[in-house]
């Protein structure tokens, strides 16, 4: 009798050989033992082994690289002009809201190298409207250095992706979340997608459905089309899946991704069969390319968020097999220290700035607890500057969260606030948007936070949120915190500051951002800003903002000049 110590609990057919090698091994449950010879050698026995619903991946595999002639390319170089939307930057959650598209991407070029595993992007953007570390879609960071020249350089090798401001711009590390997501980029495309499932790993599997047609796009439709969906791993990590249809191409290349907002996320990008074009030595390549980050749901039927589509563009000069490949590693690349980074400053009295990166938070010691104005980035940053605040203040709770608004890189940390059980004061327009897609119980498989491996019993109905209409105050019968409501602004619905009337101080983000020189004129945030404390008739001494040290207000009323109300 073979005595099964794998996890399977069943007759496994491919497993047999392996378990008599091993037994003596490893008593250990462990389902590594499988060889993988074993299973690439099963495509043929599949057919009978296949459960209902599933097909063999294999042959429909070889008739999708058969169809584009993916054996005959080895690299390609498309060239054309894209658009780019800024994930998380939407100015409210609203139906048909997309991410908003700031300026398009002229002269895109990207070189994708499979066989050296390395990928170049390079375009042309306007200046001073980025931040010069975001590409297109999920990446943006307020607070860090924005765009300077207008041509671009993005760049994979393995794990290693920096980016570059300008032919001269010296070479800057990506943060591994971001290198992740531009390695993926390589292979979520018909060519790297079969490619893909062929590395050991992969572990394709197949099955079928009929579509039909998307409502409001293509026109009533009686009749489904019968599609394949194959599934493979790529990187261990991300489960991907395309759709194929009955001419073997491949048409839409699905996974998700992990985002400490909105947590597991849709991720895909999608080719129309009529923007193929034949390259040459039985090639054929997309020049039509539409990608989606978030789901493509303008309705509203499923999510709050309401953006999608999230890059693509027209692409149709290709170049196949000529690929300089320039794409080495910097040094300064390969030694980039990401480790979280807690800068804290005791700016009066009991009130912490807490820095060291591109966004701050701000600690307000009350009696006896302690309210922390923003928790931006992701759990990681929110974890440290907890940690700080507990050393700063010891003993007392954070008892609240303010959060300014709901750009996503300045709320990456409320789930982490409420984990330790602080209450979130934020405006009312932001509620739907936190409860149903933020700061729920669904899991989280590829980065799980706290939340969600250990959630509280009371998500839904304890005291976890302050709505703020117009204003709010937090007290302990001595210091105050006035709480406001900042309207109208171009940057976003729902914002708040936060005043402090005996030190005279006030706390915003994006409002007026010091981390670079003020602007030569006054945008709609500056004016906004200043006739708000103005209406409310504030006195103001410093200004205490989420990108940038602290500054007179002086240096806004100078800024602003004759363009603020009376
Ligand atoms: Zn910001
Ligand atoms: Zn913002």
């Amino acid at each position: 009798m073979i005595s099964f110590y794998g996890i399977t609990g069943r007759r496994n057919v491919f497993a047999v050989g392996a378990v008599r090698a091993y037994r003596t091994q490893s008593r250990r449950p462990s389902v590594a033992w499988i060889p993988l010879s074993m299973l690439f050698a099963s495509s043929q026995l599949a057919a009978q082994e296949l459960e209902p619903g599933y097909l063999d991946p294999w042959p429909i595999l070889h008739a999708a690289a058969d169809a584009i002639g993916t054996d005959n390319l080895r690299c390609v170089t498309i060239f054309g002009t894209g658009y780019a939307g800024a994930v998380g930057q939407q100015t409210l959650n609203d139906k048909n809201v997309d991410w908003p598209r700031i300026d398009p991407l002229d002269n895109y070029t990207r070189t994708m190298n499979w066989e050296a595993g390395t990928m170049l992007e390079s375009f042309e953007r306007p200046p001073g409207n980025n931040p010069s570390s975001w590409k297109y879609g999920q990446g943006w960071l307020g607070g860090t250095p924005v765009q300077q020249d207008s041509r671009q350089f993005f760049m994979v090798n393995g794990d290693y992706a920096w980016h570059q401001d300008g032919e001269d711009g010296a070479p800057v590390a990506a943060p591994p979340r971001d290198a992740a997501l531009w390695q993926l980029d390589m292979w979520i495309n018909p060519h790297g997608f079969i490619k893909a499932a062929r590395i050991p790993g992969a572990y394709p599997r197949a099955s079928w459905r009929w579509e039909l047609g998307e409502m409001g796009r293509d026109g009533p439709t009686t009749m489904p089309e019968k599609m394949t969906v194959v599934s493979i791993m790529i990187a261990g990590k991300y489960r991907v899946d395309a759709t194929i249809n009955k001419e073997s191409m491949l048409q839409r290349i699905h996974t998700w991704v992990p985002d400490p907002v909105l947590g597991d996320f849709n991720y895909e990008h999608e080719f129309t069969n009529a923007s193929y074009i034949n390259i040459g030595d039985g090639i054929r390549f997309p020049t039509g390319w539409h990608s989606h980050q978030g789901w493509d749901d303008n309705y509203q039927a499923q999510n709050i968020n309401a953006g999608h589509n999230s890059f693509g563009g027209t692409f149709d000069q290709i170049q196949a097999n000529e690929c300089p490949d320039p794409v080495t590693v910097p040094n300064s690349v390969r030694e980039a220290d990401f480790s979280a980074n807690v800068e804290s400053n005791e700016i009066a009295d009991g009130i912490y700035l807490i820095g060291g990166t591109s966004h701050n938070s701000v600690a307000v010691e009350f009696e006896d607890f302690v309210a922390v104005v923003e928790a931006p980035i992701d759990e990681a940053r929110s974890l440290v500057v907890i940690e700080e605040v507990v050393r700063l203040a010891p003993g007392k709770p954070i008892r609240f969260l303010v959060n300014t608004h709901q750009h996503h890189d300045h709320i990456g940390g409320l789930r982490t606030y409420m984990h330790i059980g602080a209450t979130i004061i934020t405006h009312r327009l932001n509620y739907p948007f936190y409860t149903r897609d933020v700061l729920n119980y669904d899991q989280r498989t590829l980065e799980p936070d706290m939340v969600s491996m250990w959630p509280p019993t009371e998500l839904a109905e304890g005291y976890f949120y302050e709505q703020v209409t117009e204003n709010y105050i937090v007290s302990d019968g001595e210091r105050n915190m006035n709480i406001y409501y900042v309207h109208p602004l171009d940057h976003v619905q729902g914002m708040l500051m936060a005043y402090l009337p005996d030190e005279e101080i006030v706390i915003e983000a994006d409002l007026f951002d010091t981390h670079v020189p003020p602007p030569a004129s006054p945008s709609n945030a500056h004016i906004n800003f200043y006739n708000t404390v103005r209406r409310l008739g504030l006195e103001v001494g410093t200004i205490v903002p989420i990108h940038g040290s602290p500054a007179p207000w002086s240096d806004l009323v100078e800024l602003v000049g004759d363009a603020g109300a009376e």
